[in-house]
C-alpha cells in the first residue's frame, strides 16, 4: 500500500488553485521572464523561496512539479532538467573533479557508461571501474583515495540485478563517497533510496512519471538541502532546464503514477508467470520471480516491480526476430515507462565484447508490459512464441 502522504504528495502538493483563480490545474507558466514595480523588488528575489525573476532559474509550474518530487522521495528538494541524462550529467560533475575515480554499476544504463568512458574519461582525467554489484566486498574492493562517487541502479533495467543499498550505501559513508542511484525501474512508489541511505536519487521522467510517452525530462532529488541549492544554481548555468509544458505533463502524470504503478505490477508478475513456464524460453529476468538469485533482497528493499521484463528466447537469430516480429500488441521501441507494451531483441546485434562484458547470449528481448492488460499481452506473446 502506498502511503498517505505519498498520496497527498502526488495529488494536491505543491498546488495552490486560489492562487490561480480556483483553476483546478495548475497554469503551464510559459513566461522566460517576471517583470517588477522597482530595483529592489527585482533585487530582493529568492529563487530558493518559490520567487521568479528568470525562467532559466526558475519557473512556477517546474516548482510544483520539484515539490511533488521531494516529497514523493522523501527528500529536500528535487531539481528537475531537460532530460534524465542531463539530471544524470548534472550530479557527476557537480560531484567529481578532474582525476576523479567512480564506482559505476556494470548493467547501467549504456548512455552513462558512454559519457564517463567516451567523455569524462579524456575531458577530465576520471577514471571508472565497473562491477557487478552483487556483492558489497567488490565495492570495498574497489574503492581507492579518490573515489568520489558511486553510481547505482537496482534493479537494472536490462537483466534486474539487485544492489544492497543500506550495504552499499553505511560503505560509501565510511569512506565519505557520493552515492548516486537511478530510481526509474523502482518509481518511489516501489522504493525509497533515500530512506535507506542513498545520497541522491536521479529519475528519468521520460518513464513512469510522465507515464504517457509523451516527454523528455530528468530529475534530481536529495535529503542535502545545500546541495540541492547548488545544483540548482548549476543548472542555471548549465542551462539544462525542463520545459514548463514538460512540467506539467509530469505534474498530470504524477497524479495517475499510483494506479499505473499497480497495475503495471499485477499485469508483468501475471506475464512473468506465463513466461517462466512456457517452453520456448530459456530464462526470464524479473525480481517478482522466486527464481530471481536475489529475491530476498528485492523484497527486503522494493515494494513491488514495474513493468519491465526480459526473456531468453531458445532457439537462433532467426528466431529471436521472427519472435518480435510477430508481436502485434507489443511495438518495437526503445523506451518503457509509458501505456504502451514495447518489446526490443536487445543483445540482437552486440558484439562479442559487449556480449561478455555483459555475460549475455544474443538472445536477450526486453518487454515493457503496459496497460492493455495481462490477458492481451499473454494472448499476443503465446501467437508470437507458436511462430518460431
Ligand atoms: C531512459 C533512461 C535514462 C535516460 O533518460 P532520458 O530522459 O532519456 O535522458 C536513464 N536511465 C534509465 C534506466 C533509462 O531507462
Amino acid at each position: 500500500m502506498t502511503d498517505n502522504q505519498d498520496l497527498l504528495a502526488m495529488t494536491h502538493l505543491g498546488e495552490t488553485p486560489d492562487k490561480y483563480m480556483g483553476s483546478v490545474t495548475p497554469p503551464v507558466f510559459l513566461n522566460s521572464l517576471h517583470v517588477f514595480d522597482c530595483v529592489e523588488d527585482y533585487f530582493a528575489v529568492d529563487i530558493f523561496k518559490d520567487e521568479y525573476y528568470y525562467g532559466r532559474a526558475s519557473n512556477p509550474t517546474v516548482t510544483i512539479l520539484e515539490k511533488k518530487l521531494a516529497a514523493l522521495e522523501h527528500g529536500e528538494r528535487a531539481v528537475v532538467y531537460s532530460a534524465g541524462m542531463a539530471a544524470c550529467a548534472a550530479a557527476i560533475l557537480a560531484i567529481c573533479k578532474t582525476g576523479s575515480h567512480i564506482i559505476c554499476i556494470r548493467e547501467s544504463y549504456g548512455p552513462v557508461q558512454h559519457l564517463l568512458d567516451d567523455f569524462l574519461k579524456e575531458k577530465m582525467n576520471i577514471s571508472v571501474t565497473y562491477v557487478e554489484g552483487k556483492e558489497l566486498k567488490e565495492f570495498e574492493e574497489a574503492i581507492r583515495p579518490e573515489t568520489d562517487m558511486i553510481i547505482l541502479e537496482s534493479p537494472t533495467t536490462l537483466v534486474f540485478s539487485v544492489v544492497d543499498l543500506e550495504g552499499v550505501a553505511s560503505l560509501a559513508k565510511k569512506h565519505k563517497i557520493k552515492t548516486y542511484i537511478d530510481n526509474t525501474y523502482a518509481t518511489p512508489i516501489f522504493q525509497k533510496p533515500l530512506d535507506m541511505g542513498i545520497d541522491i536519487v536521479m529519475h528519468t521522467m521520460t518513464k513512469y512519471i510522465g507515464g504517457h510517452s509523451d516527454l523528455i525530462g530528468g530529475v534530481l532529488i536529495s535529503k542535502d538541502e545545500e546541495f540541492m541549492k547548488k545544483l540548482m544554481v548549476q543548472r542555471d548555468w548549465f542551462g539544462g532546464v525542463l520545459g514548463p509544458m514538460e512540467a506539467w505533463l509530469a505534474i498530470r502524470g504524477l497524479r495517475t503514477l499510483d494506479v499505473r504503478m499497480q497495475r503495471h505490477h499485477e499485469t508483468t508478475l501475471q506475464v512473468a508467470n506465463f513466461l517462466e513456464k512456457h517452453p520456448k524460453i530459456n530464462k526470464v529476468f524479473y525480481t517478482g520471480l522466486k527464481s530471481h538469485p536475489q529475491y530476498e533482497l528485492a523484497r527486503k528493499q522494493q515494494k513491488g516491480e514495474s513493468g519491465l521484463l526480459s526473456i531468453e528466447v531458445k532457439g537462433n537469430l532467426k528466431d529471436v526476430e521472427l519472435f518480435v516480429d510477430s508481436l502485434k500488441l507489443f511495438q518495437i521501441g526503445c523506451s518503457w515507462g509509458g501505456f504502451e507494451s514495447l518489446a526490443i531483441a536487445y543483445t540482437y546485434n552486440w558484439n562479442e565484447e559487449q556480449l561478455s562484458f555483459h555475460n549475455l547470449t544474443p538472445n536477450i528481448v526486453r518487454l515493457h508490459c503496459g496497460l492493455e492488460g495481462a490477458q492481451n499481452l499473454i494472448n499476443d506473446l503465446k501467437q508470437a512464441l507458436d511462430k518460431i
